[in-house]
């Protein structure tokens, strides 16, 4: 395993619509568990492939406390929503900024597994935050989108901030 590097907004990539994977194979395998690796060493709860480079719909996801229930989801869609609630969010390409977002309160998706084999799951509170969050990303959207342009240039200003000090 390998950690990958994550790139940060206005990287391009984090601005393209991913595209779908057709092919389940070992390359696909080790790049999920180079993406699990990579989120659990930046302390993250989701990490999407564009956030590494690599522009395809591949997602993953572990909101349990001990990092003990990894998942990922492969060409997600949201097929159910509910609800509207503002959340608090972060994001790892847009390092040291926090702010809230208005979200679904509940969300279905359907997406692939590493097999290619079909699920569903639906959530709430940070899963359903998170399952917005990462799909989002395969959009091309990133949470700093759904602020408004005076708290977007703060976060951006912090995150500037942050990148040159480091
Ligand atoms: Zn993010």
């Amino acid at each position: 395993m390998a950690l990958l590097k994550i790139v940060y907004h206005p990287h391009p990539v984090l601005r393209q619509q991913a595209v779908p994977v057709t092919v389940f194979d070992d390359d696909l395998k080790k790049l999920l568990a180079d993406m699990y690796e990579t989120m659990y060493d930046a302390n993250g709860v989701g990490l999407a492939a564009p956030q590494v480079a690599i522009g395809k719909q591949i997602a993953v996801i572990d909101v349990s406390e001990k990092n003990n229930e990894p998942f990922c989801i492969i060409n997600p869609q949201i097929i159910e929503s509910r609800g509207n609630e503002l959340m608090s969010a972060g994001c790892l390409s847009v390092p040291n900024t926090h702010d809230k977002v208005p979200r679904a309160t509940y969300v279905k998706v359907r997406a692939q597994n590493e097999n290619g084999e079909f699920f569903e799951i639906e959530g709430n509170g940070l899963l359903g935050h998170c399952l917005q969050h990462e799909i989002d990303h395969l959009n091309g959207i990133l949470y700093i989108d759904h602020l408004s342009p005076l708290k977007r240039r703060m976060q951006l200003k912090k995150m500037a901030k942050f990148l040159k000090e480091r």
